[in-house]
């Protein structure tokens, strides 16, 4: 009898511990998703470059063409006739991956323009001018972006850019963006490189900041207080060795940036790219979901139709709620977790379905506990900041026996892509 009755017992505790805890994961769930910020990176960084100049094509073209993991924005502009001149080589960057933005059709001062069809034809039918040009020379081009010339910028502007694209690059200050702060959209500030305005050491340690790497401890009260990774927004012009333009870049110099926004593992991609994956997350990480009969739906809205057409993101689901093994759905097709049990959804579907599994029905591979992953590495290599080769080392830590420092660690295995981390020893 004194067995059984303390069976009971331990049978009630765990029935009112599994009812509170579904309890909590019922009120915590009222938004079931959670973007990954950066898309998994520790930060993001978009090099944009404007006024559609011939050296941008002759010069940075072929070091874009060495590095697939960098893809950047061109800011096009008919100053000069550049659009028309170098319209082929703007659409080979473009079906390269990189972005095709609006720079406004004469590179106008908007702030000095009152007359709204004015202003129309300097950002709208120019934005439409830009698709057709490129579509000439074989690119298939949505713009969705615009930078305005000398950054010149205020509401009657911004309502106008408002109505063709769904972001817009001002410039000025340290450019960076933090994840949990939304930012004006249209008029999202960017780091300004010159030759005489900023060093190369300046720029590679603004992408150690983006990557929040560094001491922040001591940071200036004026500055705003770095508390994790960033977005930065880098403008630059041209690419060229010409000292003499002092708002062009050494092609070694921008080669050494991107080199390093690898080494530091930030997102570097086309700031259209990641501003929208900044600005849909605002949205789908308010969406609140609506109970069915087998689990649940969530529904958002689209900020902006000039979005780009596919805005992908990397999300964490509470799926745990539903079933062990609920399957999420987007536009009536299986979405499969990705190997750290998260998810890519596409944010311009504008809803998604977590639901339990149907009898008999094949479930989506199991989700992986993110140490797992970790533990899946079976070489770890240790590398200083120059990359020079220091052995092998246990994991994702420095053995005391290397000074303090930053260091980097590349982690490899069959079957999966390596992974190099930035880590600091203590
Ligand atoms: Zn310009």
């Amino acid at each position: 009898m004194k067995n059984r009755k303390s069976l009971f017992s331990a049978k009630a505790a765990v029935t009112a511990w599994s009812l509170a805890m579904s309890l909590t994961g019922f009120v915590a769930a009222e938004t079931p998703i959670e973007t990954v910020p950066w898309n998994g990176h520790v930060g993001a960084v978009s090099f944009t470059f404007d006024d559609a100049l011939e050296n941008q094509v002759q010069n940075l073209k072929p070091i874009l063409d060495e590095m697939p993991d960098v893809h950047v924005t061109f800011f096009l502009t008919n100053m000069g006739n550049g659009l028309q001149k170098n319209a082929a080589g703007f659409a080979a960057l473009a079906k390269a991956g990189h972005e095709i933005g609006n720079h406004t059709d004469t590179h106008a001062h908007l702030s000095g323009i009152s007359s709204n069809s004015e202003l129309e034809k300097e950002i709208v039918t120019f934005a439409d001018k830009i698709e057709s040009v490129m579509a000439e020379n074989g690119a298939t081009v949505r713009v969705t972006s615009l930078a305005t010339p000398f950054c010149e910028n205020n509401d009657q502007v911004s309502a106008v850019i408002d109505t063709r694209h769904f972001i817009n690059r001002d410039c000025g200050w340290h450019g960076r963006n933090e994840w949990d702060v939304e930012a004006k959209w249209m008029s999202i500030q960017a780091k300004v490189w010159t030759r005489s305005g900023a060093t190369v050491t300046e720029m590679l340690s603004s992408l150690d900041t983006a990557a929040f790497i560094g001491d922040f401890g001591n940071a200036n009260p004026w500055d705003v207080s770095v508390k994790g990774g960033s977005w930065l927004v880098v403008l630059n012009h041209g690419v060229t060795d010409d000292t003499g333009d002092d708002y062009s870049i050494n092609p070694a110099d921008i080669k050494k940036l991107f080199q390093h926004a690898l080494e530091n593992d930030l997102w570097t991609a086309p700031f259209g790219t990641i501003g929208a994956y900044h600005r849909a997350h605002f949205i789908v990480d308010k969406a609140e979901k609506t109970a069915t009969e087998n689990g649940y739906t969530v529904k958002w809205d689209v900020p902006n139709e000039h979005m780009p057409e596919s805005v992908p993101l990397r999300v964490k689901i509470d799926t745990k709620s539903v079933d062990e093994k609920a399957i999420v759905e987007q536009d009536g097709k299986i979405l499969k977790p990705e190997s750290d049990g998260t998810y890519i959804i596409e944010f311009m579907a504008k809803v998604l379905t977590v639901r339990k599994p149907k009898d008999g029905e094949d479930n989506p591979i199991a989700i992986r506990a993110t140490s797992q992953i970790n533990r899946d590495y079976t070489k770890f290599t240790l590398f200083d900041m120059n990359g020079n080769n220091l052995g092998s080392v246990n994991g994702f830590a420095v053995p005391e026996r290397f000074p303090k420092g930053a260091y980097i660690i590349r982690a490899e295995a069959k079957g999966l892509s390596p992974k190099i981390v930035k880590v600091q020893s203590k």
